[in-house]
């Protein structure tokens, strides 16, 4: 189907299956059962290749860096180049090299044949770390970040009108407690004023924007236009992420069917821009952007030894800090971070968990069943149900109690509260969990 058969990186299943054309690992909506979240009569495609590289021990193929279609190739064979390229090897040597009781010897043989097939020139992905190229940080909330604060990130919901009066408020609102304020990029798939008109708003007031951009609805070109175009705006922290699928959005559904590139791909993507001054098509940058880049991640949408292999994936490609998506359980959290201890993750990246202030049972009980990856636990809905009238009381001192049990995980170097809309909680939550 894609032309640039990925096979023999994918435990021999085809990732094309994957209605959200991901082609570097799962996204973080996969149900409790394992299944896709936007078909759940099925198996997560990502999840079944995990599980079996896991037990043929290929988990670590899993890390290299796979590069978006070649929209050329899209629906063509893949083995008319597997033969130009045994051809160029040279056949007897090839047919040696994959006999050969010796590992290293085989290895590097079936790579001359297949990686050079599906990592072309304009792409050399790869499944090493690479350290950010500048030393300076380009960002308030890099230069925060690379201190020894617990900092605070919070989410201004962006306006469903073109009025920007509320957004201004919202800002103004959270500005004094927070170091950066995200604006999400049409989330639920539902359009919103866009999170570059929102951060282009919260420039002009002297607040710290964090851009989320959805691969969902991102080219490669435009994604390369906007990040040079936003540059010298003052706009550098850049969340990547794959977006809702449309299937959770309103009717009509837009298109499943044309995924240009994923997350993984767009942080690969923009940290070459940055710090080899290159553009996809390989053209030499003139001057090159300066980012803080980011990434979305699920701490529980997987098995945690899984889920941390597609984070160290994000890290090699080039996140440099982490924003989780919301989470309840303090606990559940450390089995994740100790796999990312042990990948060595932790000291490359800063992670900010996800935690959203529960404004009544309502709210609580829809988090629960219709956001994708998100599971509240028994005790939490009991508590914001026997609440009744005081359950927004009762939703922040959960939020708060949250807060002081992870203050103090390794790794974990701060908070970001994603609102739902109640902006105003965000001053009494700083203030009274002493943050
Ligand atoms: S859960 Fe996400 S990664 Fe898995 S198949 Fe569905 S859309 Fe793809």
């Amino acid at each position: 189907m894609c032309g640039n058969c990925l096979l023999q990186e994918t435990a021999f299943i085809c990732p094309m299956e994957c209605p959200k054309g991901m082609r570097n690992g799962p996204c973080g909506g996969v149900t409790p059962e394992k299944n896709c979240y936007v078909d759940e009569t099925r198996v997560c495609v990502w999840y079944a290749i995990y599980k079996r590289a896991q037990k043929t021990g290929r988990t670590e193929t899993l890390l290299e860096i796979l590069p978006p279609l070649d929209w050329d190739k899209v629906g063509t064979e893949t083995w008319g180049d597997v033969a130009r390229q045994i051809r160029k090897v040279g056949s007897g040597k090839f047919i040696r090299g994959i006999l050969s009781k010796d590992k290293v010897k085989k290895k590097e043989i079936w790579d001359s044949v297949f990686k050079t097939i599906r990592q072309p020139e304009w792409w050399k992905g790869d499944s090493e770390y690479h350290p950010p190229a500048g030393s300076e940080p380009v960002s308030e909330l890099e230069r925060r970040l690379r201190g020894k604060d617990f900092i605070v990130a919070t989410e201004v919901t962006p306006p469903v009108g073109i009025s920007t009066g509320k957004l201004k408020r919202d800002i103004e609102l959270v500005k004094p407690y927070v170091t950066a304020i995200n604006f999400t990029d049409s989330s639920s798939a539902r359009p919103k004023m866009s999170s570059i008109a929102c951060c282009t708003v919260a420039v002009r007031l002297n607040a710290e924007p964090i851009l989320q951009i959805a691969s969902r609805d991102t080219t490669r070109c435009g994604l390369q236009g906007d990040i040079i175009g936003l540059n010298d705006m003052g706009i550098r922290n850049v969340l990547c992420i794959s977006g809702d699928n449309p299937k959770i959005g309103p009717s009509p559904a837009g298109s499943m069917n044309f995924v240009d590139i994923d997350s993984v791909q767009m942080l690969w993507i923009l940290r070459r821009m940055r710090d080899e001054g290159i553009y996809l098509d390989g053209r030499k940058m003139k001057e090159q952007p300066k980012l803080f880049l980011g990434a979305a991640t699920s701490p529980f949408a997987s098995d945690p030894a899984l889920q941390a292999i597609k984070d160290q994936k994000k890290v090699n490609a080039g996140a440099q800090f982490f924003q989780t998506n919301l989470v309840f359980e303090a606990d559940r959290l450390d089995p994740w971070l100790e796999e990312l201890y042990k990948r060595n993750v932790l000291d490359k990246v800063s992670i900010l968990i996800g935690l959203a202030p529960l404004k009544s049972y309502k709210v609580a009980e829809y988090l629960h069943t219709k956001v994708p990856g998100v599971r509240l636990p028994e005790d939490i809905l009991k508590r914001m149900e026997k609440a009744g009238e005081s359950a927004s009381e009762e939703g922040v001192q959960i939020a708060l109690e949250f807060i002081e049990k992870i203050k103090n995980k390794q790794g974990v170097r701060g908070i970001h509260i994603m609102t739902l809309g109640w902006e105003a909680i965000v001053e009494r939550l700083v203030k009274e969990s002493g943050l």
